[in-house]
């Protein structure tokens, strides 16, 4: 779930991911917080406090997720605290299971959801709960996907998230077909990072980004046709020619993140200088002030001689 649906769909305000605990009902192949389940929750008062921590300290967006953000009994009342603390926008990241529930759909838009944040991994069930190693998941996501959009009359923003595996890249635009059908706001693409499940089953996991781009991109433009948002997230731009301006990463407003009682005030910092990486090469390159480069355990596998800089400078 995180280094997932991060994109800002209205503004640059500064924003705050709150990690709210670790337990999920899906086991996806590709989980990056799989190691982290046996630890606890965050108890309601903890949340309640980074709130208003983050509120004070200017965040204007929050991000619940996890884990399975929606497990939690009280997660309609954080919501409802978020937003009587002053949040105008409330973005829920999640599996999308628990909104096969209309109920639960109604209990959450009461208290104040303003965007919706699910992932699809798959354009049949088959390769979805193959993905999320839980039959019915996929049933369950997109009825969730109809029944918000049902109750809000299609005007709640949802913005998807694809995590790109060695098993569906080549279902990409089957996938963005679908999520085009479902009347989406925004579709992202991301790129798998190598931790927890992903890193344990690396090789049957991440794929080879040169692989992917032909099939990435065929999405994109599917989503660009049907005017639909899309964006891509860890494909460096020197893999992406004419389609730059589809790279998340540049657009992602400042983030500060709360895990385990730890605050990381610019998570873009950590992303540029310490989770991702960049090669020799680079300095050669004219995206190199604003490319973040690929996830640091990448090149362990594939080494990078895929990124080549694309102009030199003078
Ligand atoms: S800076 Fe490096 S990784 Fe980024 S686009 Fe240029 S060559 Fe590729």
């Amino acid at each position: 779930m995180p280094d997932q649906a991060n994109q800002c769909y209205t503004c640059g305000a500064r924003r705050v991911a709150i990690f709210v605990g670790y337990s999920c009902n899906n086991n996806c192949r590709f989980c990056v917080v799989a190691d982290k389940r046996s630890f606890a929750d965050r108890t309601t008062e903890q949340i309640q406090k980074e709130l208003k921590e983050a509120y004070a300290g200017g965040a204007r967006q929050v991000v619940f997720t996890g884990g399975e953000c929606t497990l939690r009994k009280d997660i309609c009342g954080l919501v409802s605290f978020a937003k009587k603390t002053g949040f105008p926008s409330v973005q829920i990241q999640t599996n999308g299971r628990s909104f096969s529930s209309m109920e639960f759909c109604k209990k959450i838009l009461l208290a104040g959801m303003s965007v919706f944040a699910p992932s699809l991994h798959g354009a049949t069930a088959d390769l979805h709960d193959e993905l999320t190693c839980k039959k019915g998941s996929f049933r369950q996501t997109v009825l969730g996907i109809h029944n918000v959009r049902k109750l809000t009359k299609g005007k709640l923003p949802i913005l998807t998230n694809t995590v790109i595996v060695k098993k569906n890249y080549r279902f990409l635009p089957e996938i963005a077909r679908l999520l085009a059908g479902l009347g989406v706001y925004q579709m992202q693409f991301a790129f798998v990072h190598a931790q927890g499940n992903a890193g344990r089953f690396y090789k049957s996991v991440v794929p080879r980004k040169t692989d992917v781009v032909p099939y990435v991109t065929e999405a994109l433009d599917i989503a660009i046709r049907a005017k639909i948002g899309v964006m891509t997230e860890a494909i460096p731009p020197c893999l992406l020619k004419g389609y730059e301006k589809y790279i998340a990463e540049p657009g992602i407003p400042s983030t500060e993140v709360r895990e385990q009682g730890r605050l990381v005030e610019r998570f873009e910092d950590v992303r540029m200088h310490e989770a991702k990486i960049k090669f020799p090469q680079c300095r050669r390159c004219r995206y190199d002030s604003i490319c973040e480069g690929p996830w640091r355990e990448y090149p362990v596998f594939y080494g990078n001689k895929e990124f080549q800089p694309v102009t030199i400078k003078k």
